[in-house]
């Protein structure tokens, strides 16, 4: 049975790389009706916060991601937050210091940098040395009485480690390029390169599918592994694929810091969780050639692992968005009218709830369904129904109004006054009757009825909008350009 695993460090916000990892995991399992498990990795006090795990569990839901075991709905391996599975951790430490996989490694900062410079300098590796690995009582009395506090290293095997990666094939990694490493503080603190593969092993994982940059550690939880199947601890070594890297603005590595990986500012501007969630699929895998647009159950049909592209994929927030407003296109109208909520209440929409009018949203709603990027652009698309007065912006103004429009103008409320208020398609005839008075096609005739009205250059399909808002008020708002 297949067991992935998802498993952050609640450090800072969401961001959208943790996203795709969390996706692929959550469609691999899907697809193999496997188990995710999700697991916390909370053992950098100084980083970990409490409100980070909260957020972290919230946006997840929100994301509509459920999983199989860990925070909230419990499993067989609980806990599923490595802070409160330290004596897990040091049990095994122990075993493999027993067993001479590891050693107490006496080193100081200084003497490790120092030799490390000496390396460089003389071209050869610069990881650890192996200084450690063979002391005798005497020197490791005599580091003691010096009052030196060890911390564990693991004993990296003098072998070559050949994996298949599931992304990117065969990877062989030599053992001067993997030296032995730190697997437990001086002051007893497991770290990380102990405590992420134990968990792995004991929640029993068999895919561990994750970021490429943590490729490199991938040989040193191999060799750990074995030790760990040696002591009884680990069954199995798991498959291994690193997802590509996600790369930002200039082509550089999209970063943690990146406004644009923020996954809280997503949710801020409305997009749909199943927008985002297509749009992230893209980073490094596709459904086929020709369909960026899908649905989740279409992708969990068909992801495969082998099919993602080991290489750096390029985050695009234009397609990004142009995917969301697909997406918003195929939601049932009721339910975009209800997701849309938020962006209709403060502290969006400064006007309401006292201007808010429930029976000229549900009219105009299907309208703006057929626009919107982003549910967040509903609140600018719809005030002009809601506001007493168009917006003013100037701009917009100054871009519509140009010369002859007041003629035109006129000429359009005369047509306007005496059109079918019932029909849309009688208000777009008024206007294009004003604008063939004065030699104008629609686009430039319709541009400051649009301003004039809605106070806006852009906007929701013109005539529905002035058929929405209604005759008295439309004419007055024309009248008031004209004044
Ligand atoms: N906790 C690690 C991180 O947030 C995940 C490591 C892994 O997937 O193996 O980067």
């Amino acid at each position: 049975p297949v067991r992935v695993r998802f498993c952050p460090s609640p450090t800072g916000n969401p961001h959208v790389g943790l996203v795709r990892t969390a996706l692929f995991n959550w469609a691999f399992a899907k697809h193999h009706q496997g188990t995710l498990v999700f697991r916390i990795e909370d053992t950098d006090a100084a980083r970990d916060s409490e409100e980070s795990y909260t957020q972290l569990l919230d946006s997840m839901r929100w994301l509509g991601f459920d999983w199989d075991e860990g925070p909230e709905v419990g499993g067989p391996h609980a806990p599923y937050r490595q802070s409160q599975r330290m004596d897990l951790y040091k049990d095994v430490a122990a075993k493999l210091l027993d067993a001479g996989h590891a050693y107490r490694c006496y080193c100081s900062q200084e003497e490790l940098d120092t030799r490390r410079e000496a390396a460089r300098a003389a071209g050869k590796p610069s990881g650890y040395d192996g200084h450690c690995r063979e002391l005798t009582d005497a020197q490791v009395a005599e580091y003691k009485a010096q009052g030196r506090e060890p911390i564990v290293r693991f004993r990296m095997p003098d072998e070559t480690i050949t994996f298949t990666d599931l992304v990117r094939g065969e990877l062989t990694f030599t053992p001067e390029n993997v030296p032995d490493y730190g697997i437990v503080r001086a002051n007893g603190a497991p770290l990380y390169t102990l405590v992420n593969p134990v968990d792995d092993a004991l929640m029993e994982i068999t895919h561990v599918l994750r970021g490429e940059d943590l490729l490199s550690s991938t040989p040193r939880q191999i060799a750990l592994y074995k030790a760990l199947i040696e002591l009884g601890v680990a069954q199995q070594i798991p498959s291994f694929g690193h997802l590509p890297y996600v790369m930002g603005e200039g082509n550089k590595k999209l970063s943690k810091r990146d406004p644009q990986s923020s996954l809280n500012l997503y949710r801020e501007r409305g997009f749909l969780p199943e927008g985002l969630l297509n749009y992230l699929s893209l980073l490094g895998w596709s459904l086929s050639a020709d369909q960026d647009v899908f649905t989740i159950d279409e992708m969990i049909a068909a992801f495969d692992i082998a099919d993602v592209n080991p290489n750096p994929a390029r985050f695009d927030l234009k397609k990004c968005e142009a995917i969301n407003g697909d997406h918003i296109r195929m939601l049932d109208v009721k339910d975009f009218t209800e997701r849309c909520r938020p962006w209709l209440q403060a502290p969006f929409a400064p006007w309401a709830p006292e201007a808010f009018d429930e029976a000229k949203w549900q009219a105009i709603a299907p309208h703006a369904q057929t626009r919107l990027k982003v549910l967040s652009e509903i609140t600018d698309n719809v005030d002009f129904l809601f506001l007493p007065e168009p917006v003013e912006d100037e701009a917009s103004w100054t871009k519509a109004m140009k010369e002859g429009s007041d003629a035109l103008l006129r000429t359009a409320r005369e047509k306007l006054e005496a059109a079918d208020w019932t029909s849309a398609e009688s208000l777009k005839e008024a206007v294009l009757a004003a604008g063939e008075a004065h030699g104008l096609k629609l686009g430039k005739a319709q541009a400051p009825v649009r301003v004039a009205v809605t106070g806006r250059t852009v906007g929701l399909p013109l005539f529905e909008s002035l058929e929405v808002l209604g005759k008295e008020k439309t004419l007055a708002r024309i009248d008031a350009a004209l004044a």
